[in-house]
């Protein structure tokens, strides 16, 4: 996938501290949708796919989506899209995964998974959850995790594969989440090449005060710095000679419209700018520092972040995580620190495993992702920051998630960027070490603040120890429980060492902590939890096993389709997923379009079938004699579609008025050849 590090030359020595620079541009390299104009033209085709879907009640209805449907069909991109994107590789991108046996584990981005119970099967190209029942192939993968419809993900996957989608250009211009990447991706590299190359003081006094930090001009192509211009219309002009839509650029939180009067003003302004990435290494946002020197110093916050869009999320996004999983695989771990330079020093000391938050705490959102990568998370806290919120907001994330959480505390008066600088990465790695639990943390200083300095021995008297046992308790109690066995296993050790620390007996902490709960309006019950779970069953209402068995085989062999079509109609089906589902193969089969999921799935754009559906399908492969199956099933739908009339007869035979019309019901029940089958 081209980015803007693939832009890196080898002008500035790798090692050398990154010093200003100016002269000749690299290539420029062009917006690679720069045809807006077609944008124009299209929505009637966007807008059509979404139509269908909304719309189940429509049978055999023919839209502009077919424009589209075209397209897709050509040549067999789906396929195409699908066998170049192999499961195993396009997950693994999202989550680590671990071999074992035949198939890759790996903990389930789609439930607040505790063990792997994600499996991704090479040879069938599909996943499966086998604790949240999630089930499908690379398509749907994208589609889920990314929220975005089919065709969205099959463009993205076709982008990462280097396939073009569409020859002619016309319908790939979409205005969803692969062209907010591409206009994200756009605005980093002019951001870059400004800091780059740009003439002008300011963009001077950036490069000064990024060398002065210590970052080499290495790291700052590599991780794509840049700088944002002062003027406040620079980026929307670029746009306008770039052919970028403003409309694009809007919703991707990089120029807002003016409060007074027309026009749009950029919102990153005399700004050293971040790129944020996700895990996969796509640029999502940006995080701007104000220059010291700004004459916008004075009233603009230090640290400015994108405001929230469909790829960028503030509270849950962590920079520096698209370098750091790698090294946090072999690592085991991955520490969060606060400053964008903080992690970028310690990336170029060679200690990689390492991201910050966006100036928010670290949250339970952070953590589910962190542990995606690492089971442990160490979180550095500078030594005259780590005040009583921030340590008990860390216990209560150790209590509530599955995740060994230890804390690492600095130097006095000392950032990581500033430790790695004075001292170098040892220091660095050594404070690392020497991290502890978040529960030992607390403690420590619960016992401290307690024994007026006295870490060790535990505290004296019992007023002591009553409030240090309240202090930590009153956290635990707060936050909710880890479920299942694993959450009680954890807080029996948690108690455990409480209860030994402060030298007291675990029932005594145990009932304590019971008394808080309750206080607390008892919402730590794990069982509350499976309430969502219920629901979704609810929802899922079991079709008729006749009904289930049909699409089964529809699904596995196309073919068949046009068999069932010559007998069976779609209202027949009672389950409103299963109809749509067959509605959507007629439909197909109408257009003299091939009759299988894939091109089903483009048609509906609705992940939750689509993934029934291949449950069905996969089903449906497993049936050796689906011509046969489907030859019964027709003969019990027939028996279906009699079976009112059959009820009828024999109502009438239970209150005959004579022997010769009971003799009489009987024939006909007979020659229907239907008795005992209602
Ligand atoms: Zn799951």
């Amino acid at each position: 996938m081209a980015d803007s590090r693939e832009g890196v030359d080898a002008r500035t020595p790798s090692n050398a501290t990154f010093v200003p620079t100016t002269g000749a541009m690299r290539r420029r390299p062009s917006f690679p949708f720069g045809r807006v104009a077609a944008v124009r033209n299209l929505p009637v085709a966007i807008v059509s796919i979404h139509a269908v879907a909304g719309a189940p009640n429509q049978p055999h209805r023919r839209t502009a989506g077919s424009r589209l449907q075209g397209w897709l069909l050509a040549d067999d991109r789906v396929k195409q899209v699908k066998e170049a994107n192999d499961i195993v590789e396009v997950v693994g991108e999202y989550l680590s995964l671990r071999k074992a046996g035949p198939t890759y584990k790996g903990l389930c981005p789609f439930h607040d998974d505790h063990h792997p119970s994600f499996d991704v099967d090479p040879r069938r190209q599909r996943y499966r959850c086998w604790s949240c029942g999630k089930y499908g192939d690379v398509i749907s993968f994208v589609q889920e995790h990314d929220h975005v419809g089919f065709v969205e993900a099959l463009q993205l996957l076709a982008r990462r594969a280097n396939i073009e989608l569409d020859p002619s250009g016309a319908a790939t211009d979409f205005q969803g989440r692969a062209r907010l990447l591409d206009v994200v991706r756009w605005a980093a590299q002019q951001f870059h090449e400004c800091l780059l190359d740009d003439p002008s003081p300011q963009a001077e006094e950036a490069r000064r005060y990024l060398g002065e930090r210590g970052l080499t001009g290495e790291t700052v192509r590599k991780y794509g710095l840049g700088y944002a211009p002062r003027s406040g219309t620079w980026l929307s002009q670029k746009a306008e000679t770039g052919g970028v839509a403003l409309e694009l650029l809007e919703k991707a939180g990089l120029i807002a419209p003016r409060e007074q009067g027309p026009g749009t003003y950029d919102r990153f302004r005399d700004r050293i700018q971040f790129p944020i990435r996700n895990p996969q290494g796509q640029t999502i946002g940006f995080g701007g520092r104000i220059l010291p020197s700004s004459p916008l110093a004075a009233r603009a916050p230090k640290y400015y972040n994108s405001s929230d869009t469909p790829l960028f999320i503030k509270s849950e996004n962590l920079y520096g995580i698209d370098q750091a999983r790698h090294a946090a695989a072999s690592a085991g771990y991955l520490a969060v620190v606060e400053g964008y330079t903080d992690v970028l020093m310690a990336h170029q000391m060679g200690v990689v495993p390492v991201v910050a938050t966006m100036g928010t705490a670290l949250n339970a959102r952070h953590v589910r992702q962190l542990r995606r990568f690492a089971p442990r998370v160490v979180l550095v806290f500078d030594a005259d920051a780590g005040g009583d919120t921030g340590v008990d907001r860390a216990l209560a994330i150790f209590v509530s998630q599955d995740v060994e959480l230890a804390v690492a505390t600095l130097p006095a008066g000392l950032d990581p960027c500033d430790l790695l600088l004075a001292q170098g990465p040892d220091a660095f790695r050594a404070v690392l070490d020497g991290a502890v639990d978040a529960l030992e943390f607390k403690l420590t200083h619960v016992l401290a603040g307690e024994g007026r300095g006295g870490v060790t021995p535990p505290v004296q008297g019992v007023e002591g120890r009553r409030r240090a046992v309240e202090s930590v308790l009153s956290v635990i109690a707060q936050a909710p429980a880890l479920p299942g066995h694993a959450g009680a296993v954890k807080m029996q050790l948690l108690i455990n060492r409480i209860a030994h620390r402060l030298a007291l007996k675990e029932e005594t902490v145990w009932a304590r902590l019971d008394e808080l709960r309750k206080q607390r309006g008892g919402a730590t019950d794990p069982r509350s939890r499976q309430k969502p779970v219920a629901d979704d069953a609810e929802r899922k209402a079991p079709a008729a096993p006749e009904e289930r068995q049909l699409l089964e085989v529809l699904l596995a062999e196309p073919d068949l389709v046009l068999v069932a079509a010559e007998s069976l109609r779609p209202e027949e089906i009672a389950h409103p997923g299963l109809r749509l589902l067959l509605e959507g193969l007629y439909d197909l089969l109408a257009a003299g379009e091939p009759t299988d999921l894939d091109q089903l799935r483009a048609r509906l754009d609705n992940p939750r079938l689509a993934e029934r559906a291949m449950k069905l399908q996969e089903v449906g492969r497993g049936n050796s004699d689906r011509a046969g199956c489907l030859r019964m099933l027709l003969n019990l739908f027939e028996e279906r579609r009699r079976r009112p009339a059959l009820q009828e007869l024999q109502n009438r035979l239970q209150a005959p008025s004579d022997h010769e019309a009971a003799l009489e019901l009987l024939r006909q029940l007979t020659t229907r050849n239907v008795v005992g089958a209602g």
